[in-house]
């Protein structure tokens, strides 16, 4: 199959599971934005060479270190949910290969990304200098903390399962902002959750959908 062939089809499957999925997610179709975003990003690109011929299935993909790309209707819905405006900045914890922060950094401003696997930080870091993608800064260490020096952020959102929702994430939030984070037991389900800041700093928290996503690690006791 061509590549557009193949990427049609990517689309209809998101979609189709949009339609399933929208009493649980408010959301019953791609917009055109994000369509564009997923549409303009190879993921062939984000994947080993051995896993080539699966790139544009809508499926999570092994990318080494025990660590994987995200489904690409999880990456669509988890970017949905952030409700990104095009002058908004973005913190990911859990760059992996990079290719949730290429599809947030076409509906923002700027991507500021955190990997916990060094050598992963500097696969993406390359990758995306390779691919252009120039608003994207790539760093290695543990999420928990967030990115302090760059807060308060639009939105942030974190691909790796956590306990709990790290406190220093919540405070790195800026009022009015949006958050959304697996939580949930370790190697099993977890729920996909939505923070909502208001502008008076209050939280609320809802819960989207059943997911299954690799360990947060190094949580730190709260
Ligand atoms: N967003 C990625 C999905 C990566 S899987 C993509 O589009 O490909 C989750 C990633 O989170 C893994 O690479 C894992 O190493 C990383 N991770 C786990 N705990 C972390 C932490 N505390 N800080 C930063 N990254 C973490």
């Amino acid at each position: 199959m061509v590549m557009r062939k193949k990427m049609q089809r990517l689309l209809d499957e998101i979609e189709s599971e949009y339609r399933f999925t929208r009493g649980m997610t408010g959301k019953a179709m791609l917009g055109p934005e994000l369509r564009q975003a997923i549409s303009n990003t190879p993921r062939d690109k984000f994947v080993p060479l051995a896993s080539i011929d699966s790139a544009f299935d809508n499926h999570p993909l092994s990318i080494g270190y025990g660590q994987t790309i995200s489904q690409p209707y999880i990456v669509a819905i988890m970017t949905d949910l952030l409700e990104l405006k095009a002058d908004d900045v973005v913190l990911e914890i859990g760059t992996g290969s990079g290719y949730q922060a290429a599809i947030l950094s076409q509906l923002c401003r700027q991507v500021y990304t955190i990997e916990y696997v060094a050598e992963l930080a500097d696969q993406a870091r390359a990758r995306f200098e390779r691919l252009g993608y120039d608003n994207i800064v790539t760093m290695s260490g543990n999420g928990f903390d967030g990115l302090p020096e760059h807060a308060p952020y639009d939105g942030i959102i974190v691909t790796a399962a956590a306990t709990h929702i790290p406190g220093p994430l919540i405070e790195q939030l800026k009022a009015g902002g949006r958050m959304i984070i697996p939580v949930g037991r370790q190697y099993s389900h977890q729920e996909l959750k939505l923070v909502i800041k208001n502008q008076q700093g209050d939280i609320e928290v809802k819960d989207i959908l059943s997911v299954v996503f690799v360990p947060f690690q190094g949580e730190r006791n709260e």
